[in-house]
């Protein structure tokens, strides 16, 4: 682990003597005096010796308590501390190959800063629902906290890769006036007596951008109302969303797949600790290197007749649909060239076969799905109009949009990687409600 700055500099902070140390950085530390600050885990005892399990967001650590050596009232303390008390425990760092981590603190003394009992998430089996409820809570047991830090890590891989690639990030705004994924998915807000609309995607302003900045991303919040219960589905997501000008559908496509791959070798290089805490199998992980297949929808739709499902040509893929394809790689797979009619208003047409976009879904291998929708966008002023029209959407609230194919209108290509989606692959996860901090879901408003 990193040290922070003023520990770099030698001024690290002390109590009772002892520098204040990470669980995370304990092995620098052996054989010397040392204090944790955090809260309490779990404990165990047995008579002369009891063990309080500390956590302090970097890892957990096994102290153990001798009663001959606190003494009787101290030893009654430490075994009357309540689960997740807050606390500062001080002792020596020792290798102990039986304590988990490898390493133990022998307790010389603690302060209990202030904890009740009857702590609600216990060690027994709690359903999902109650959970949820205790969310604030919940992220502080090793499983949750190891996705959310799995979670910093690959917001943190996604923006260097695009910085150090000349991206600019420029976000969308959230209050918007018009839906850009469709109607049925729009949150309506009171903007002074006026509709508004929380943002669907940031995809047309990110267009905008690019024809100011060249290369852009934006990375925000997203809300669609999705109203069926899925487990893919969150009503309120983060997209990352590269958009670049004078890049075709090729371009942008080779950009996802080194993106996913730069990410997920990051996460593996800087988290694999957390991906053992989630029993991840990091073998399929591994394989995650460019170039990755691609097929056509057509190819799609036939991999999915022959396992068996039906498809009609013209739909678009359902969850087990893309299993169905996914399943046929061992590495995220490309479904490109989709129907007009399946995909969004903007898509550029095939030159070759006009019925269909140049797009590209990135489906993640093991069943979880769609991670990155991506196009060419149309940048021919006439062909977009004709577009708006046949979708039936108002010309008037595109009239801006419209504006980026009058003065100096490029061929250009973006996608939308949905973090969350990307998450709940990568840590292995049933579910997509447990890959952000404080889920969104059709029921769910709280905590
Ligand atoms: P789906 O068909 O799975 O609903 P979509 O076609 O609506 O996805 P896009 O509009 O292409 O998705 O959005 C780009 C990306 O955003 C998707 O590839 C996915 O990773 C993510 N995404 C879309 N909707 C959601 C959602 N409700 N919850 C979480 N992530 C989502
Ligand atoms: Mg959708």
């Amino acid at each position: 682990m990193e040290p922070e700055l003023a520990e770099r500099e030698g001024k690290r902070k002390e109590v009772e003597g002892r520098p204040v140390v990470r669980i995370a950085e304990i092995a620098d530390f052996a054989g010397r005096e040392v204090a944790i600050e955090g809260w309490l885990y779990n404990r165990r005892s047995s008579g002369r010796l009891a063990f309080l399990l500390l956590r302090d967001g970097t890892g957990v650590l096994q102290c153990l308590l001798a009663r001959d050596r606190l003494g009787e009232k101290a030893f009654a303390e430490a075994e009357a501390v309540p689960q997740e008390a807050s606390l500062t425990a001080w002792g020596t760092v020792r290798a102990d190959s039986r304590a988990p981590g490898g390493f133990e603190l022998s307790l010389a003394g603690f302060t209990v800063h202030q904890g009740e009992p009857d702590y609600p998430i216990t060690r027994k089996e709690h359903g999902p629902e109650f959970l949820l409820d205790h969310r604030h809570l919940w992220i502080r047991t090793p499983r949750q906290a190891a996705i959310l830090r799995i979670r910093s890590q690959a917001e943190w891989a996604f923006q260097e890769f695009l910085n150090e690639r000349g991206f600019v990030r420029v976000d969308g705004p959230i209050l918007t006036p018009n839906a850009v994924e469709g109607t049925t998915t729009l949150f309506r807000a009171d903007y002074f007596g006026e509709p508004a609309y929380l943002t669907q995607s940031s995809q047309l302003y990110a267009e905008a951008a690019a024809m100011a900045l060249g290369r852009v991303y934006a990375f925000g919040p997203t809300f669609r109302a999705e109203k069926s219960k899925t487990r893919r589905h969150l009503v309120e997501f983060w997209m990352l969303e590269p958009e670049v000008a004078y890049a075709t559908h090729e371009d942008v496509m080779r950009l996802a797949e080194e993106l996913v791959a730069y990410a997920v070798a990051r996460v593996l290089a800087r988290c694999e600790p957390e991906l053992r805490t989630l029993g991840r199998d990091l073998a399929p992980l591994r394989r995650v290197v460019p170039p990755f297949p691609v097929v056509s929808y057509d190819e799609a739709v036939e991999l999915v007749r022959r396992s068996g499902l039906e498809m009609e040509w013209g739909d678009d893929f359902g969850a087990p649909q893309e299993t169905a394809v996914a399943t046929a790689f061992d590495r995220p797979v490309f479904v490109e060239r989709y129907p007009a009619k399946a995909k969004a208003f903007y898509m550029q047409p095939d030159p070759a076969r006009p019925e269909v976009v140049l797009c590209a879904d990135l489906l993640a291998p093991e069943g979880y799905g769609e991670i990155v929708g991506g196009s060419q966008r149309i940048h021919d002023l006439d062909l977009l109009r004709e577009r708006i029209a046949q979708f039936g959407l108002p010309e008037e609230a595109f009239r801006w949009y419209l504006d980026l194919r009058r003065w100096g209108s490029v061929p250009h290509s973006g996608f939308g990687l949905g973090l969350e989606r990307f998450l709940a692959w990568i840590c292995g996860l049933r579910h997509i409600r447990e890959t952000i901090p404080f889920p969104r879901l059709l029921n769910r408003l709280t905590p």
